[in-house]
Order: C-alpha cells, then structure tokens, then sequence
C-alpha cells in the first residue's frame, strides 16, 4: 500500500512534467525496490542500435522504446560454439541461463537438457506466454518450451510445445500444430483472420494469424497483429494472481535483415516499438510488471550514413547474415536496475529470477 500511495504521487508529479511530450502517460514506479510480479521479454531478433536508429529516421518524436527504457545494457551475443551466434543459441542463452552451440534449442552445450524461463516460471505457479510474428516452432519462440538438438526439428518442437509448459501462445505455425490435440490438452484456438483477440477471455490458447507458417511482412497487411496478440496475451495472463512471464518477439525483423532490405527492417521495427507502446502504457499502470527490450544478436550489420550533401539518412549492409556486436538491453519498471552494464546474453536469464526473488 506503501509504495502504491508513493507511486500515486509520483505518477501526479511526473505526469506534469511529461505529459506534454509523451503519448504514454508515465506512471513511474520506484525501479529499484518494487515487487516484481510479470516479467515481459521482448526480443527483436536481429535488432542491433543500427536497427534502431533506421526506425528512428523514420518517425520525428523519440521511439517508444528510448522514451520508455529507464535502464540500459549491453548484451554479448556470441554463442558456446562461434562468434556470430544463432537465433536458437542466442534465444537459448537468455532462456537456460547458459550459453550453447549454434543451432540448440533449449539445451546445454553438451546437449543436456535444461530448464527454460517459461519452464521454471510456470512451476513457480506463473503463467506462461509466447506471442512472435514467426511460426510458433521457429528458434526464438520454441527455445522457450523446447529441447532439441536442431532448431530445423520442427515435428519435435511442436512435440514438446504439448507437455503444457505454455499457457497462451500467439503467433504462426498452424500447419504443424495438431488442433484437436490442442483442445484435448485444454486449449482454446483462434485465428487472428477469423476472430476478435480484444474478446478472447480464457486462460489457455493458442492464437495463430491465420493457417499459413509464417504471418506476412507488416509492410503486406499484418495489421496491428503484434499488438493485438501480445494485448490478448497479457490480459489474459494476467488473471493469474501468481504473476505471468511473457516472451514477445518481433520476429521479422531479422529476416529485413537478411534481405538487406531497409524498408522491411524499418516497418517491422516500428510495428514493435507501436507494440512497446502498448505494453508500456500497460506495464506503468499495473506497477509491478518489468518490461526488457533486447534482441538475439544483430543482423545484417546495418551501417547508417548520409550521401552527397542529402540529409536523409541511408542505409547498408555489410552481410546477408548476423554479426557479433553487442545489442542494447533497454528495461524499465521495478528492478529494472538490474539491466544495466556489459554483460553476457546468458546473465539475463539470472537477472529475470533475482528481479522475481526466485532461486533457481
Ligand atoms: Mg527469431
Ligand atoms: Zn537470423
């Protein structure tokens, strides 16, 4: 009751003095002794500060995630096996706690089998969620339910997806998940296409965007899809008064990436941060909820410069593939302290469970 009183009179102070330049109306919380409660993971897979900074280029006000971080780190995203990590590698680390070869999916370096976020939490009586713009099955969404030896071992991914582990999951995949055995473990399922995510009021679902593998590009008609599965996601973890952990990838944005394509980096970037937003506006008010914004590894290695005499920012690449630099974690909400510094993308997964006062 305390801090909630504290937070009150913070949020009337701070909301005179930002107000006028904030479009999320910022309720601070004292972001080094609230209770944790929710922890939200949102991980832009590929999305280096380059990445970063071509949304920016885009938009005048500051993006979401710079007006919203409250503490800034640095990740080191290389692998137990390389220098250039891979998405199951660099998801694993962050989810077991552990750095691992190129290619695992929730397991050690020697192939054992560890436990993940999302495994640990939801015996901790949290519920769980995963919302990405990817099949459900692809390495960063499945390295938080599933240990296999191959991020390519999709039958065996989706496999593990049904020892339960996850309570809401959102994203694409439909042709490998089994419906029917979904609703006999107890889910309901939705189709982004088909149904209303603002009235899905249950506590176990599975959303895909529609039956395809992969949701489109946001730049082919994906809508606010991002936003409305993670909104659908909270809501309904939240019924949990135990708290939730829930992961959040923007998945695309690394395949803009590989491309090489500016443009498709800079929609699926801002179609994030528009996500950030919404989860911001939601974390401020619920008070207890950190929120950490971080990606896998960069890729592309995006360089931003200016050409002759032309003010507008341009943009290259110097590979098709990932690349070794560190990549901002930006945090904000309770203990969100904890976030800031140089450290190894493995150390995040200790930082999440010191923030939730649980041992491991
Ligand atoms: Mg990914
Ligand atoms: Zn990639």
């Amino acid at each position: 009751m305390r801090f909630l009183l504290v937070s009150l009179l913070l949020a009337c102070v701070s909301g005179k003095l930002s107000a006028q330049n904030s479009p999320v109306e910022i309720i601070k919380v004292d972001s080094t002794t609230t209770k944790v409660k929710n922890v939200i993971l949102m991980i832009g897979d590929g999305t280096g500060l380059a990445q970063w900074s071509a949304a920016q280029s885009r938009v005048k006000d500051p993006l979401h995630v710079y007006r919203l971080s409250e503490y800034l780190g640095l990740s080191k995203t290389s692998s137990a096996s390389h220098f250039i990590t891979d998405s199951g590698a660099g998801a694993t680390a962050i989810s077991i706690g552990e750095k691992t070869y190129n290619t695992a999916i929730g397991l050690r370096k020697d192939s054992s089998i560890a436990f993940t976020l999302s495994e640990l939490l939801h015996v901790k009586g949290k519920s769980t969620g995963l919302v990405a713009t990817c099949g459900l099955t692809h390495a960063t969404p499945a390295s938080f339910f599933a240990h296999q030896l191959n991020r390519y071992m999709d039958k065996e991914i989706v496999e593990d997806f049904y020892g339960g582990f996850i309570d809401v999951a959102i994203g694409g995949g439909f042709p490998l998940f089994d419906t029917a055995r979904l609703h006999k473990l107890g889910y309901a399922t939705y189709l982004y296409k088909n149904d209303n995510f603002d009235s899905i009021d249950t506590t176990d679902f599975v959303g895909f965007y529609d039956t395809s593998n992969h949701p489109v590009k946001y730049s082919q008609g994906r809508g606010n899809f991002l936003k409305d599965a993670t909104m659908a996601a909270i809501r309904n973890l939240n019924k949990n008064e135990n708290g939730f952990f829930l992961m959040v990838e923007g998945s695309q944005i690394d395949w803009g990436g590989h491309d090489n394509d500016p443009e498709y980096v800079i929609s699926e970037a801002l179609d994030f941060d528009s996500t950030i937003a919404a989860v911001g506006k939601w974390a401020k008010s619920n008070g207890e909820t950190l929120v950490i914004v971080t990606a896998d590894h960069e890729t592309g290695g995006l360089s931003l410069y200016e050409e002759n005499g032309n003010k507008e920012a341009q943009f290259a690449f110097s590979t098709e593939h990932h690349t070794g630099i560190p990549v901002p974690v930006f945090a904000f909400g309770p203990m969100s302290y904890l976030f800031k510094g140089v450290y190894e993308n493995s150390e995040i997964h200790g930082k999440i469970l010191k923030a939730l006062n649980i041992k491991p």
